[in-house]
Formats: structure tokens, sequence, C-alpha cells
């Protein structure tokens, strides 16, 4: 039996089953420049499987319209539907309440959101932020923000050569001024895979709450935030299989009661006067406007879809299947693969000497192969591995050791181009 036999078998032993899961997204059989498509660009956004595509038709076919407000069958529909997403969201997680659970339009916006309802109630001047050196842009600059604003001060923790945090420098760190520790769960460049439940001991320690940034962990790992015990959780539907336009917020529902709203407009009031507004309950109070319905909808069936199929199998298989990738590219000389933290997720940065990963991206997509190559939304990230971009495959349910292999191929084909 070869390897990719062993690990395929492995895997269905473990009730995962590669080919059925692949057979769920139509787009898999798009062929590009005649050859397989191996789709190695998850980080940024995920593929759909027909289940959400079905449900994102069904609601656009016979239970569209506005929600919340309206008297009518239809509006009913919509409002139940919507509702039912925000719970499927909620078990997905493990919040403790609906009402836990906001929509948003994605990480960055929640991010932002935290930023400026929590920032405007609890961040003032001399007040401390702390971020780590792996954070994507999207946390890193709204609180860069919040800090100019109110005259406070954004403070980073270091990490070492490996891709992982320096926990004795961040505990130094803390202090009765910090107001907000804000991290991600896992690493979009490196996978470092962040010692998030220690962290957040850490801070409470200190009562200070802590956000976690899950675009790269929800997707790949079952995440239970009271388990976490984090005090914010922000994801984006588009990288665990639901469609763009939408993300959520998990916020412990004491501190999103105390937090200033982020919009102004309809559905987030009580009442309006010219003289004084009153806010709405939450989640309503964060949900200002007409939310994205459709794309909620669909991410509730996302989640759906990816507890069918079981986190925990979808973890170990993707495990699997980065040791098989990390193997096969450290087997190719004038490889360097950046981030060997010993908990790492689905991630696989790299460069090939000699050659700009601009262009191992654009011989990579001749040979069929999707990746993204560039500075990944972590400019601090990148000054710190000394590098101005790198190459990043990042794997999911989907991929194949086949596809590790075409990947492998296709860089050797990059080689003898620029050999
Ligand atoms: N944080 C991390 C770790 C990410 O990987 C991303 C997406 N690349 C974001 C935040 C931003 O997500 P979105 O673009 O969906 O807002």
């Amino acid at each position: 039996m070869g390897a990719n036999e062993a690990l395929n078998t492995q895997a269905s032993g473990q009730g995962f089953d590669v080919a059925r899961v692949r057979s769920d997204f139509p787009i898999l059989d798009v062929r590009v420049n005649g050859k397989h498509l191996a789709y190695f660009d998850n980080g940024a956004s995920a593929q759909v499987p027909t289940q959400v595509i079905n449900r994102l038709s069904r609601y656009h076919e016979s239970e569209h319209s506005n929600i919340h407000r309206g008297v009518h069958y239809l509006s009913e529909m919509a409002t139940a539907a919507y509702e039912q997403a925000r719970s499927r969201l909620k078990k997905f997680i493990n919040a403790a309440e609906d009402r836990e659970v906001i929509f948003t339009r994605g990480t960055t916006n929640t991010i932002n959101l935290v930023a400026q309802g929590f920032g405007r109630a609890f961040v003032g001047a001399g007040d401390e932020i702390i971020v780590s050196q792996m954070e994507h842009h999207s946390n890193i600059v709204p609180w860069q923000m919040l800090c100019e604003e109110k005259g406070a001060t954004l403070r980073v923790i270091p990490m070492d050569d490996s891709g992982q945090l320096l926990l004795d420098e961040y505990q130094k760190m803390l202090n009765s001024r910090t107001r907000l520790v804000a991290v991600t769960h896992v690493s979009n460049v490196l996978g470092t895979v962040n010692p998030v439940r220690e962290m957040i001991e850490l801070a409470h320690a200190q009562g200070t709450p802590v956000l976690l940034d899950g675009a790269q962990g929800v997707p790949h790992m079952r995440v239970d935030v009271q388990d976490l015990d984090c005090d914010f959780y922000a994801f984006s539907g588009h990288k665990m299989c639901g469609p763009t336009g939408i993300g959520v917020l998990y916020g412990k529902a004491e501190l999103l009661e105390k937090m200033q709203p982020y919009e102004g407009g309809g559905s987030m009031i009580l009442s309006v006067s010219f003289e004084k507004t009153t806010y709405a309950a939450i989640p309503d109070k964060f949900e200002a406007g007409t939310p994205p319905i459709a794309a909620a909808i669909g991410l509730g069936e996302a989640a759906e879809y990816l507890e069918s199929i079981g986190m925990d199998a979808i973890t170990s298989y993707e495990d699997e299947l980065l040791g098989y990738a990390t193997d096969a590219l450290s087997g190719i000389d004038g490889v360097r693969i950046f981030g060997n933290a010993s908990d790492k997720a689905s991630v696989l940065s790299f460069n090939i000497e000699g050659v700009h990963a601009h262009d191992v991206g654009t011989i990579l997509n001749d040979e069929g192969v999707a990746v993204r190559a560039g500075h990944h939304c972590a400019q601090p990230l990148m000054k710190r591995l000394g590098v101005p971009a790198t190459v990043r495959a990042s794997l999911y349910l989907y991929n194949t050791t086949e596809e590790v292999d075409q990947l492998a191929g296709a860089i050797r084909r990059v080689q003898q181009i620029f050999g």
C-alpha cells in the first residue's frame, strides 16, 4: 500500500471519507489549465458545499423577505430561519445563550465592533491593549485606531523562531492597565495554535477580558467558548464553508450588555426621539439595519454540515494531511517552511530559495495548484520572519494526499524553470 492509500484508508477508518466529502463540493471539479484543481487557498476562503448552496436557493425561492418587523408569512419564515441560524451557531461554538451570538459581516467587522463597542465603554488614556506578533492586520489596526483615539498603548507579545508566543513575556506584560488581550487562536501564516486557554487564565487572573480571533480556528477544530472561557470570539463564514459577507461575534452576555452600540440605525433601538434614543437588548443592539439574512442562514447550514462530518474527524484528518505535506515539502532541497510550533494546524507557509513568492504562485497556478502568495495581511509578522512574502498552502477537509503530491511536483517544476 502506498503512503497515499495508507493515509486515506487510515482516515476513512476514523469515519472520514475524503472522496465522499469531495462529492459535496461541485467546484472541486473545475479544471485549471486542463489540470486537476488542487485548491489550497482555504485560509483565504473555503469552498461551499451543495448543502449550503441548496439552502441559499431554498431561502431565495420560498422564504425571502426582510426579518423581524414583518407581520406576513414570508417575513415570519425569514425571521424563523435567521434565528434558527443563530441557534445553530450557538450550538456549534457551545455559547451559553443565543443572544451571545451576534451576526456581523466577518472577522474584521467583528473586531472593529468590539474595538469600538468595548473601547468606547472601557478604554481610556494610559490604558493598554495586548496583541501578538503574529496577528492579522484585522486584529492590529482596529486596536491601533482605538489607542490613537483614546491615548492608550498597544503592546505586542513576541514570539520565538518556531512561531510560538513567549508566554513569560506575555505574563510580564499583563498589568492593572491592561484593558483587553486580543490574540489569534490560530495563525493564518504559521498555523500555530496558540495556548489560548492558558493565556485566558493569565489575563483573567488580572481581571482582563480576552478576545480570540478565531478566523482560522473555528473552521478546523471544535471550539467550545465556555470551555475556553474567552470573553469574545470572532470568526468569518467564508472560511468555514459558508457564504461571504457574514461572520460572528460571540461575546459573554454580561460584557455585551455593558458595551456601547457600534452602529446606529434601524433594528438596534428600543425607542427613538430627538431628545433621547434607547437601545434594544442584545443581540439586536449590535445588528443595526437589515442584516445579511441569506448569508446568515447559509452559515447556519455550513455549521450543520461541518458538524455532520464531525469537527474532531476533520481535525484529525487535517493533522495527518499536514504531516504528509510537511514531509513532502521538507524533502525538497531549497524549500524553507515557516512555522513549526508543537501545536500547529493546517497551514503550510514556505518559500523557494531564489524565487519570489508571487512567481511561485503564478507557476503553481499553471500546474492547477491554487495557493496564496504575499504578506497574508500580516506585515509585522513578515518583518519578524525577515521576508517580504511567503507562499501559503492552507489545507481543508476536502484536500487529499494526491493534491499534496501535485503541489510537490509543481514546486519541482518551479525549481526547474528557475534552476
Ligand atoms: N484574522 C485572521 C487570522 C484571518 O486569517 C483573516 C482572514 N484572512 C481575518 C482575520 C479577516 O477575516 P475577514 O476578511 O473574513 O474579515
